[in-house]
């Protein structure tokens, strides 16, 4: 498969400061993190480590903005305004954005691009959610009384991203909770903290209000925990690992606050002996190759029938040799680095071991020269069982695992065997058998003839530990809602001491 070489780009880094109650904040002897581009080598970005005294500042501004602020007690029509503002400018800013996205997390420039378009629409949805959010009324509890349920914004939201999808991810949350009115503290990952900083600028320049939105820099230990931790937060919105996301409710323990939670999946497709193989196996690679396999829906196992299991693997290798990888700046590139050399190591290891194992490698396999930088090549094992590691772990990486099967009642009680639960998908042509199949699923998403697909109007989420809770959607600025019940009584009282039933 082609590789195009990075290159030695002349870059000047940046360097982004946090946003805390209205201002940028910067300087005063505070640490400084640096990233280095994973694909390059070089220095790109830089941005002050939050104290914890710039957490609990932040925490406290977003209190007084939600307590007495302006932002929860607008009209929604001038939340839902501030929102199409910054909608129009992050696609004023997009090649900016992008830019920080592909050098800080090795993403090929041309996903980053749609990924700023995609994500200005997110936004615009959002904006549009927030004037049709309503509650329910009850007119049918007799003569007297009338009863409504109210959605209240939840609070102060902390926000912590994960580095897979910097500026989708906090696309994907924060404005479905300021149109509920929310405000909020976000913590991106320190790796890919930049795309997020540079929003901070955007919301100062898009009018919204100090204080409702508060961005800090810093790692998960130093301030993700004690951000999920803190008392003065009512709900914690996490993307990252199932590892992670156990803390994170361990920690909403301490005030009892509302979770949200994307975290890991082990992603299964169906491929059926009557299914379109040369789209199933298009939209297998897109899958398994989208973000060089760093996707929480990344489509990591595929069961094939028997019947079209070698002529299946062998459109699949195809259409994997085809792309190409490398450095992400070149516009020709699809797959781009590996984010760390930690991650590296990890995708080498369960690809050692299935190889080890006697998995047959139809393409890749072969992890790069140590001086060819953090790159690992498309991967795709065949004949694996479905009880190793490389079919049941989440590897994280351009790396795939295709298993047989004979029975589709087998495939699914695989496809389901798994303790996660984000997305699976079926290949037929038998609308009845793939209807059948897809709600058999185990799944938050599910796809028949499709694979990650998705569009801000549809929620997704996980089942098992894949998640709690949904984004997106109308459930997506409902999840930053409580619900107060309102009961309403017209009268007269029947007085209660006179014997009737709790007064009615
Ligand atoms: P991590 O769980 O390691 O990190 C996610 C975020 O949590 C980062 O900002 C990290 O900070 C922070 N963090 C780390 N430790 C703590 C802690 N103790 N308390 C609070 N926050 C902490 O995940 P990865 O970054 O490795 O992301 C990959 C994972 O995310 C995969 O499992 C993937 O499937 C999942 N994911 C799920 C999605 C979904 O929608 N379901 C979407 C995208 C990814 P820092 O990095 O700065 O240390």
């Amino acid at each position: 498969m082609p590789f195009i070489a990075p290159g030695r780009p002349a870059i000047a880094p940046r360097h982004l400061p946090m946003l805390i109650d209205g201002e940028f904040v910067d300087g005063g002897g505070r640490d400084i993190i640096t990233r280095d581009s994973p694909a390059h080598g070089l220095p790109v970005s830089s941005c002050p480590a939050a104290t914890r005294d710039d957490l609990d500042r932040a925490v406290a501004a977003a209190r007084r903005a939600f307590d007495a602020g302006p932002w929860p007690r607008l009209h929604a029509a001038d939340r839902s305004a501030v929102l199409m503002r910054v909608a129009d400018l992050i696609e004023r800013d997009a090649e900016e954005l992008a830019m920080l996205d592909t050098l800080e997390a090795g993403k090929p420039i041309r996903q980053t691009r749609t990924e700023m378009r995609d994500s200005a629409s997110w936004w615009r949805y959002a904006a549009g959610q927030a004037r049709s959010l309503h509650g329910e009324s009850y007119n049918n509890l007799g003569p007297k009384a009338l009863a409504m349920l109210l959605r209240d914004p939840v609070g102060v939201v902390g926000m912590i991203t994960a580095w897979n999808f910097p500026f989708p991810l906090i696309s994907q949350k924060l404005p479905f909770a300021l149109a509920a009115g929310c405000t909020v503290v976000v913590k991106p990952s320190e790796m890919t903290s930049g795309s997020t900083l540079h929003l901070g600028r955007l919301l100062v320049e898009a009018g919204l209000p100090a204080g409702v939105v508060n961005i800090l820099a810093g790692d998960g230990p130093s301030v993700g925990q004690p951000l999920a931790e803190h008392p003065g937060t009512d709900m914690t919105s996490f993307t990252g690992s199932t590892a992670v996301g156990r803390k994170v409710i361990e920690a909403s323990a301490r005030n009892i606050k509302k979770v949200g939670l994307e975290l890991g999946g082990k992603n299964g497709m169906i491929v059926c002996e009557d299914a379109r193989l040369d789209e199933a196996a298009d939209a297998l690679a897109f899958g398994l190759l989208l973000n060089t396999g760093q996707c929480c829906q990344s489509s990591s196992r595929v069961y094939v029938h028997e019947d079209i299991h070698d002529a299946f693997m062998s459109k699949v290798a195809a259409a994997v040799e085809r792309v190409t990888f490398g450095d992400p700046l070149d516009e020709r590139v699809m797959v781009g680095a590996i984010v760390s050399e930690r991650q590296l190591d990890r995708i080498a290891s369960y690809v050692d071991e299935a190889a080890a194992a006697g998995c047959r490698v139809e393409t890749g396999g072969k992890r790069l020269s140590a001086n060819e930088g953090l790159f690992f090549p498309p991967t795709v094992f065949s004949g694996v069982s479905h009880d190793s590691r490389i079919a049941r772990e989440e590897v994280f990486g351009p790396v795939l695992s295709a298993i047989p099967f004979r029975d589709l009642d087998d495939a699914l009680a695989m496809l389901n065997d798994t303790r996660y639960g984000l997305a699976a998908g079926i290949w037929t042509q038998d609308a009845g058998r793939g209807i059948r199949a897809v709600r058999a699923m185990r799944a938050g998403v599910v796809w028949l003839n499709a694979w990650m697909e998705g569009y801000p109007e549809l929620p997704f989420g996980g089942y098992g530990e894949s998640g709690l809770g949904r984004e997106g959607g109308r459930i997506g600025i409902e999840e930053y809602t409580e619900i107060k019940t309102l009961l309403l009584n017209s009268g007269p009282r029947s007085e209660w001491w006179a014997g009737a039933p709790e007064g009615k």
